[in-house]
């Protein structure tokens, strides 16, 4: 009787830890939604897991007994914490979104190995009955099965996602990896209907093993032939697949806290895949065969073109004697790590009385709101911060768009070039404003590797060099008027 009610007990204050963190997963992504909170919504949601690792750990039974191994799970989490900690102090800003690929893949990692521990049991089990079952078919083999083949694809493709955006692994865009690609998923769909239905052998973990294999193959070749200007959406795709893989493994436990977070990471990671299409004007299934940057891209007649360059003097003045002007971050200035010098120059301006807003592209920099993020670092006020379609919106009444180090997101081939290769993503309208000045340090091409006429065109002009040595000496100047 001692033993049951201690374990009801226990088991109670188990599943209402999985449901408080629950409760904190869902609470924090809130909070995630808006950059004053986002702070919060991060410790929020940490919060909600370490209570649920701590609370399981503490009063988790198994045939009412326990978790043993502590000492091992105690290792394992302070060289995990360690490693997280380590990784996120020393990260450069601009290599986030490597590190996103990384972490990502190791949740579908642990997705995977959860499966790959769990089938042989289950097997086993099966197997051993005394009518042994006819076939792994049922709600804990499709979970199994599922969480192995999406967290396998997570993890091999995150691992290729990193290798790309760290420049250690080229695009490969041959039409023939599409149709490689496409057996593969064949090949693991045909397979994970085979083992659903095969006979439970004991012992017989070949078959889970293949799969498995099949499925960090095909994450390869999903992964390979996305590149460009695609890859963002690629990682937040990936993103949702390891959240769908954990909810697998929530499932399979019946552990309400992995289901809960699964699912919240799964949806979430597939409506920030959705919005990034959306702002990038691309179907999904457009970004999965890779049509991106494929050879032949258009924009090549910047050639004879001749670029008007802008004295920081010139500069000053046009500046400080205009009433509204944009300012159009993008990745250079996060690589110059000129956010600081940035703020310092709207500050400056608006104490002139000038108007002084940023717009802001959904995809400017390397990661889903890396602007907002690195202005907000500066401490620039959010209500500065102005969306695409607003801002494209007050460009018409704008003296002077500034764009630092910004090239893709207002590279007008996406909308006057039907060959380009980001033609139909939105832009920041600069031409529609009355004067651009671009400040960038040679007439080198952005992430998508196109030529941009924007800097050819009669409104322009360039001011070259790097952003924070130019933002520097623009102050300066600004000042000494
Ligand atoms: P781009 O990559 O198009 O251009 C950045 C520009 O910054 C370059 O042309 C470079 O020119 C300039 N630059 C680099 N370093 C400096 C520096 N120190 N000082 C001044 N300028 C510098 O950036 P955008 O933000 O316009 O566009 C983002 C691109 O990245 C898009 O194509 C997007 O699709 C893609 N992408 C976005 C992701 C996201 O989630 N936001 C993730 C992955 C890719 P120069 O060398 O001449 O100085």
């Amino acid at each position: 009787m001692e033993t049951i009610q201690t374990f009801t007990s226990e088991l109670s204050i188990l599943e209402i830890s999985y449901l408080v963190a629950s409760v904190l997963f869902i609470l924090g992504l809130k909070k995630l939604s808006h950059p004053a909170t986002a702070r919060a919504g991060n410790l929020w949601a940490a919060a909600g897991m370490g209570a649920a690792i701590l609370f399981t750990i503490l009063f988790h039974q198994k045939d009412g007994q326990p978790i043993g191994n502590i000492l091992w799970i105690v290792v394992a989490l302070a060289i995990g914490s360690f490693i997280g900690w380590y990784a996120s102090v020393k990260v450069k800003m601009t290599a986030m979104p490597q590190m996103v690929s990384i972490f990502n893949g190791m949740g579908g990692a642990c997705a995977a190995l959860i499966s790959l521990m769990e089938f042989p049991k289950m097997q086993d089990h099966l197997a051993s009955l005394p009518v042994p079952a006819a076939n792994m078919l049922g709600g804990e083999g499709i979970a199994i099965l599922l969480g192995l083949m999406i967290g396998g694809v997570s993890f091999a493709g995150s691992m290729i996602a990193f290798g790309k955006l760290d420049g250690r692994i080229g695009d490969i865009k041959h039409p023939i990896l599409r149709v490689v690609n496409l057996s593969f998923l064949v090949v693991l769909l045909v397979a994970l209907f085979v083992i659903l239905f095969m006979e439970p052998v004991a012992g017989n973990n070949l078959p889970i093993y293949l799969f498995a294999i099949a499925a960090l193959i095909y994450g390869v070749t999903f992964v390979m032939p996305i590149g460009g200007a695609d890859m963002p959406v690629v990682i937040s795709l990936l993103n949702s697949f390891t959240g769908v893989a954990a909810a697998m493994g929530g499932f399979l436990y019946g552990n309400q806290a992995m289901l809960t977070g699964g699912i919240l990471v799964g949806s979430s990671g597939t409506i920030l895949t959705i919005l990034m299409c959306k702002a990038m004007n691309r179907s999904l299934m457009n970004v999965i065969i890779g049509a991106f940057g494929v050879a032949g891209a258009a924009g090549t007649e910047a050639e004879d073109k001749t670029v008007k360059e802008i004295s920081l003097s010139d500069a000053a003045v046009l500046l400080s004697y205009s009433q509204k002007i944009f300012i159009v971050p993008g990745y250079g200035l996060a690589v110059a790590q000129a956010q600081h010098l940035c703020h310092e120059l709207d500050n400056l301006l608006a104490g002139k009385g000038v108007e002084v807003k940023y717009a802001i592209h959904p995809v400017a920099g390397r990661m889903p709101g890396h602007m907002n993020v690195l202005l907000a670092e500066a401490d620039v006020p959010y209500e500065k911060l102005v969306e695409m379609e607003d801002a494209n919106n007050e460009m018409g009444n704008t003296d002077v768009v500034i764009v630092i180090g910004a090239n893709d997101v207002v590279n007008p081939a996406a909308e006057d070039d039907p060959s380009s290769p980001i033609y139909g993503m939105p832009i920041i309208k600069a031409l529609d404003a009355k004067n651009v000045i671009v400040m960038k340090r040679s007439m080198a091409a952005g992430y998508a590797a196109i030529p941009n006429n924007l800097f050819y065109h009669p409104k322009n002009r360039m001011l070259f060099g790097d952003a924070k040595a130019t933002l520097q000496k623009l102050v300066a100047e600004i000042k000494s008027l």
